[in-house]
């Protein structure tokens, strides 16, 4: 939604009196007034629109930030409270904008002096595909922002207290009349001297320029747990950023990125993996070594395995992360085909072709392309 400006609205020009600006308003307001059009949305959205700019325009501070900084220099401290005002309406969509539990940690929750949460921080962390399985001891280094120690939060200079608000009297908050039209109207907003904080520091604390916090790198000893993969996170409490005016402090979630294996395959706790044998193995039956994750492990192939056959090792595969007990491996067996094979090799292949009963005349390469060239 664009907004009009505020001299527009009014219809009167930059360098308007304030005598001109109450004019204008006063003539607007009667003709927009909800009371002398029932039903009309138009006018009472023209109405809000004016009140909105008188607000403003009537307001010598107000008029001379929007001067120099147009909407954006009137963000929800500006006024517009809604509370006591009777027109309502703009402190919800100031509060839409700017409101609480940005996870920006701007706004003007910050300039309040309500106790606010810190942001929840993510971090990423990478393992390797054995990491994961077995749990490690990760190191990391993490950026967040923490309590000044130098003035202890306060943001004041150390020995030194931060004066309280002669404009609020510490309240960080301030009643406003608003005059208009149709009477004096009284509402509350934020202390613009202090920015709702309730207290001016006069010397600001050197370390935190008087923030009362600042950002620190930090190392976190991560225990991760065997079993995770990639998507997965864990959480940290209590170290992201530090609350403001004694909120809790933030989350740090650090999700997890598994590097793949050259080998096998996973899927949740289960291992996959593709395991080579010759043709006379998947015939006669052989035993083979396996690899698992920890160890080589014995199997027996039984006699006439055909490709593709899958064998399932119980237990074999990752350590579930919640729970007991392990997932399993599942051998996909691959048949071989040998290829360059000595003359002694394929005449002995011949010879069990033959004693299986097929027609040698139409083996191999030569023969075949013969027959296609007659
Ligand atoms: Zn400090
Ligand atoms: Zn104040």
């Amino acid at each position: 939604m664009s907004k009009r400006d505020y001299y527009e609205v009014l219809g009167v020009g930059r360098s308007a009196s304030d005598d001109e600006i109450k004019r204008a308003y006063r003539q607007l307001a009667k003709k927009y007034h909800p009371d002398l059009n029932p039903g009309d949305e138009e006018a009472e959205r023209n109405f809000k629109e004016i009140n909105e700019a008188y607000e403003v325009l009537s307001d010598e501070q107000k008029r001379s930030t929007y001067d120099q900084f147009g909407f954006d220099g009137l963000d929800g401290n500006a006024g517009f409270s809604g509370g006591g005002s009777p027109f309502g309406g703009m402190g919800d969509i100031f509060e839409a904008f700017f409101g609480g539990g940005s996870p920006f940690g701007g706004g003007a929750q910050q300039r309040r002096n309500a106790p606010a949460r810190g942001s929840d921080l993510r971090a990423e962390l990478t393992l390797t595909f054995e990491e994961a399985a077995f749990g490690v001891r990760k190191e990391l280094r993490i950026t967040h922002e923490e309590m000044c120690s130098e003035c202890m939060g306060t943001g004041a200079k150390k020995g030194t207290q931060p004066a309280r608000c002669g404009r609020c009297n510490g309240s960080g908050q301030i009643n406003v009349v608003q005059n208009t039209a149709f009477g004096r109207y009284q509402s509350t907003r934020v202390c613009d001297q202090c920015n709702g904080q309730g207290k001016i520091i006069t010397e600001p604390c050197p370390e935190c320029s008087g923030k009362g916090r600042v950002r620190k790198q930090k190392n976190i000893v991560l225990a991760v747990p065997a079993g995770v993969d990639t998507g997965h996170y864990m959480t940290i409490p209590g170290e992201g950023d530090v609350g403001f005016n004694g909120g809790a402090t933030g989350d740090l979630l650090v999700y997890f990125n598994v590097q793949s294996h050259p080998r096998f395959k996973r899927t949740n706790f289960d291992l996959h993996l593709d395991f080579p044998i010759s043709f006379a193995q998947a015939t006669l039956g052989a035993e083979i070594e396996v690899p698992t994750l920890e160890e080589t492990v014995r199997y027996r192939v039984p006699e006439g395995t055909q490709p593709g056959t899958v064998f399932r090792l119980k237990g074999r595969g990752i350590q579930k992360l919640r729970g007991s007990g392990k997932g399993d491996l599942f051998v996909k067996v691959e048949v071989e085909v040998p290829k360059h094979l000595t003359p002694l090799q394929k005449d002995l292949l011949m010879d069990f072709e033959k004693a299986m009963g097929g027609n040698t005349d139409t083996l191999g390469t030569q023969k075949k392309n013969n027959i296609f060239k007659k």
